[in-house]
């Protein structure tokens, strides 16, 4: 195996042991980037003198007797998440050229524990999208294939540990922003209780949805990374002052005693035969490995698209209230400062953006306000209720992670069939739950296999058993050892990709 291929528990074991140096775990990793990445498109910003400087700072320190954590785990950044002195775009062309003066608490803990950042990774414009098709800066393709898209918004850090261009990709989701993508890439995308990892430092999109977790090419790997940046911080007031669990050395490798709910609606037969054979297949795996599959109702979830529609908008039409030429990033002169904000925005933010702050901006208006906003926070609490219920008869939750498998980039041109991505996703976030997905196998198309993804889902705080559930699923599986990169993904850049 090559040294990019290591897993990041493998690469820190090995750094901590001295075999290796993070210097030249470091090197091998910027050396993938620069052959590959021209056409992938997963960094939106290298960072290769600060990669450099941190892996020497660490290899000094292991030097000097100390034992880290992820000592020269490579690691991407979403550009949402604020690494001093890094540019921290959004995807978007009002920030592109904003630098980030303060590092976010979980960035900054997983450098604190030997974690080296290699790359600003591409995202859908403030994390808004399900195919990083959105991001206004750059495209990003999927490495299984390159006519793909790698699902959003954390599509570039997805594709970068898919194509070993990190070990530890950090995302943020909010409906499905880590997990969707982590399916379309063939890799695990974990999203953490809300609360539990800190959003100090994540430029936010929806406050009570956002959550910051890992995308890795193994469970292993997103325990790791997890029981690094989890834990209360002070600096963000959502976030949870409850002890922590390490979930790492809990990981187990069977089910017994697990009772498992399958949804009674989200009957996967309606995705098509291809796609319900691997389902089935899949829970039929958790089976075998010893758990009680049992039949949960969500009657509510049905709800959770038009309700998550409805708040993520009108909470990002607040937040992004910000961008208007005063304090960040870009400003558009006019002859009077309310010319200069919206000339600033009208040129800085691009259409899905546009369209979720006058949707959310409609759902908070006086008038409308109890009939779209207060309603949808009712359903959500409804929504939450039924997971509740679900709860008290199963352990977890196990369906799909994504309405499809990964689709050809410019497929989906209507915006409801993109939000229709995350209707798997949508009702965990709204219900704060921790779940992640994991891939479970592939379909066929034109020759090509595209891997899919199975969600697990647990209740709040439950990230141990949640964790452990997919490790045993996967250590028994070993879906993700098939994952073949496109061939193209290493031939010489043509400048024409597709
Ligand atoms: N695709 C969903 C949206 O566009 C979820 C995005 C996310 O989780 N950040 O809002």
């Amino acid at each position: 195996m090559s040294t990019v291929e290591r897993s990041g528990v493998d690469v820190a074991r090995a750094v901590n042991a001295r075999e290796i140096s993070a210097r030249e775990v470091t090197d091998a990793t910027l050396g993938q980037i620069d052959a590959v990445d021209e056409r992938l498109g997963a960094y939106l910003t290298r960072l290769h003198d600060m990669a450099r400087a941190a892996a020497d700072r660490v290899d000094a320190r292991i030097a000097g007797g100390e034992k880290l954590a992820m000592a020269g785990v490579p690691v991407a950044v979403k550009d949402n998440m604020c690494l001093a002195g890094t540019r921290t775009t959004c995807g978007s062309k009002i920030l592109e050229n904003w630098i980030a003066p303060y590092t976010g608490t979980a960035v900054q803990r997983i450098l604190d524990a030997g974690g080296i950042p290699v790359g600003k990774s591409n995202m859908d414009e403030f994390a808004m999208g399900s195919s990083c098709e959105n991001s206004a800066l750059l495209q990003t393709r999927n490495p299984l294939d390159l006519s793909r898209v790698p699902g959003g918004s954390s599509g570039g850090s997805a594709a970068a540990v898919s194509a070993h261009l990190a070990a530890v990709g950090l995302g943020s989701d909010t409906g499905g922003s880590i997990r969707e993508p982590g399916a379309f890439c063939g890799v695990v995308g974990f999203k953490p209780t809300y609360g539990r990892v800190s959003r100090y430092g994540l430029i936010a999109f929806a406050s009570s949805l956002d959550q910051i977790g890992p995308l890795t090419r193994t469970v292993e790997d997103a325990a790791l990374a997890y029981d690094v940046m989890a834990g209360y911080d002070p600096m963000d007031s959502t976030s949870i002052d409850r002890p922590l669990e390490p979930t790492f050395s809990a990981l187990r490798d069977d089910l017994r005693g697990k009772r498992i709910g399958i949804v009674k609606e989200f009957e996967t037969g309606k995705l098509g035969a291809a796609i319900d054979a691997v389902y089935k297949q899949a829970y039929r795996d958790l089976e075998k490995l010893g758990a009680e599959l049992i039949e949960v109702s969500l009657p509510t979830a049905d709800y959770g698209l038009a309700t998550y529609y409805l708040i993520a908008p009108a909470e990002c039409s607040s937040n992004l209230a910000r961008f208007d030429g005063v304090r960040y990033g870009l400003r558009v002169e006019g002859n009077d400062v309310g010319e200069m904000y919206e000339a600033t925005r009208a040129a800085g933010f691009g259409p899905e953006v546009k369209r979720r702050i006058l949707i959310g901006t409609y759902a908070l208006s006086s008038g409308y306000y109890d009939a779209y906003y207060v309603k949808a926070q009712k359903v959500r609490t409804l929504i939450g209720d039924d997971f509740k219920k679900a709860f008290a008869t199963c352990d977890l939750i196990a369906c799909p992670a994504a309405s499809s498998p990964a689709f050809v980039s410019g497929a989906k041109s209507d915006p409801y069939s993109m939000y229709l991505m995350d209707y798997y996703t949508i009702p965990m976030s709204l219900a704060g739950l921790p779940a992640l997905s994991v891939p479970c196998g592939s379909v066929s198309v034109e020759g090509k296999s595209v891997p899919m993804g199975l969600q697990l889902c647990a209740p709040i705080f439950a990230e141990r058993e949640l964790l452990s559930a997919a490790h045993a699923y996967e250590k028994a599986t070993m879906h993700y050892k098939n994952n073949k990169l496109d061939v193209s993904l290493h031939r010489a850049p043509t400048g024409n990709l597709v």
